[in-house]
C-alpha cells in the first residue's frame, strides 16, 4: 500500500476556511472566491410584492386612479367606459384595492363572496380568498350547467339578465356582492335579488369604481356601499 501525504480537493485547497481551520475570521477573499455573493435571480422568477407605496393613503388611491383608462363612446356613443385592464397590468395596484375593500369587511364574517361576470370574478375571487369566504359566480345566461335561479334587470346602457346556481348559498349566510364598476346599480341590485331568492343577506356591496353621477349608490341603499375610486 502506497503511504503518502493526502492532497486536498483542489476547490478546498483555496478556501480560506480550509487553509485556517475554521478558527479565524477569513482574511482577504483569495482569487478562486466570487466577488459577488448574491444570489442571481433566474430569468422569469418574479419575487413576492413588496408595495413601495403604502396601501392606505391617498398617494395610493391616486396611482391607482392614474391606472384606469377612460375609453370615450364604448360600448355605445356617449358612454365613458372605465378599462380596469390597464390596473390589472399593476400587481401593486391590485394589491392596493384588494387591501382596500378587504380591510373595510374583514371583521364582518363574509360567508361568501357574489363576484358579477365578469370583472366581478377577478376581483371577488381574490377578496374571497383575503376574506376566507366562498366564492359564487353570477354568470350571464347559460353559463353555468346546474340548476339556476335567474334575475332581469336595465343597465346603463342595456337590459340583461344574471343567473345563480340554486343551493349556492347557506340560508341567513352573509354576503357580499363583489363587480368592479357601480354605474345605475341595476346588476348589483339583481345579483343581490338572487341572493335574497335563497334566504341569505346582502351585508355589503364593494366596488373599485362608482359612477357617483349615476346614482346607483341610492338604489342599493340602505344596504352599505363600499368603493375604491368615487367619480
Ligand atoms: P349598472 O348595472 O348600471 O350599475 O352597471 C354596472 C355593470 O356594467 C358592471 O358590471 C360594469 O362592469 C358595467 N359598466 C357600466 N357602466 C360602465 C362604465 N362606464 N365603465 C365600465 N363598466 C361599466
Amino acid at each position: 500500500m502506497k503511504l503518502g501525504i493526502q492532497t486536498m480537493p483542489s476547490k478546498e485547497k483555496h478556501s480560506t476556511t480550509a487553509r485556517t481551520g475554521g478558527l479565524r475570521s477569513p482574511a482577504k477573499p483569495s482569487r478562486a472566491e466570487p466577488k459577488h455573493t448574491r444570489p442571481v435571480r433566474p430569468v422569469g422568477v418574479r419575487t413576492p410584492i413588496q408595495p413601495l407605496i403604502q396601501t392606505g393613503t391617498i398617494e395610493a388611491l391616486a396611482f391607482v386612479k392614474s391606472l384606469i383608462r377612460d375609453v370615450p363612446d364604448f360600448p355605445k356613443p356617449g358612454v365613458v367606459f372605465k378599462d380596469i385592464t390597464t390596473l390589472l397590468a399593476s400587481p401593486r395596484a391590485f394589491h392596493i384595492v384588494l387591501d382596500g375593500l378587504a380591510e373595510r369587511f374583514i371583521g364582518e364574517h363574509i360567508d361568501a363572496i357574489v363576484g358579477i361576470e365578469a370583472r366581478g370574478f377577478i376581483f371577488g375571487g381574490a377578496l374571497a380568498a383575503r376574506l376566507n369566504a366562498s366564492f359564487v359566480p353570477a354568470r350571464k345566461p347559460g353559463k353555468l350547467p346546474a340548476a339556476v335561479d335567474q334575475v332581469s334587470y336595465e343597465t346603463e346602457y342595456s337590459s340583461a339578465t344574471l343567473e345563480m346556481h340554486k343551493d349556492s348559498l347557506r340560508e341567513e349566510g352573509r354576503v357580499l356582492v363583489v363587480d368592479d364598476v357601480l354605474a345605475t346599480g341595476g346588476t348589483a341590485w339583481a345579483a343581490a335579488e338572487l341572493v335574497r331568492k335563497q334566504r341569505a343577506y346582502v351585508i355589503g356591496y364593494a366596488f373599485v369604481v362608482e359612477l357617483g353621477f349615476l346614482g346607483g349608490r341610492e338604489r342599493l341603499l340602505p344596504i352599505r356601499v363600499e368603493s375604491i375610486l368615487a367619480y
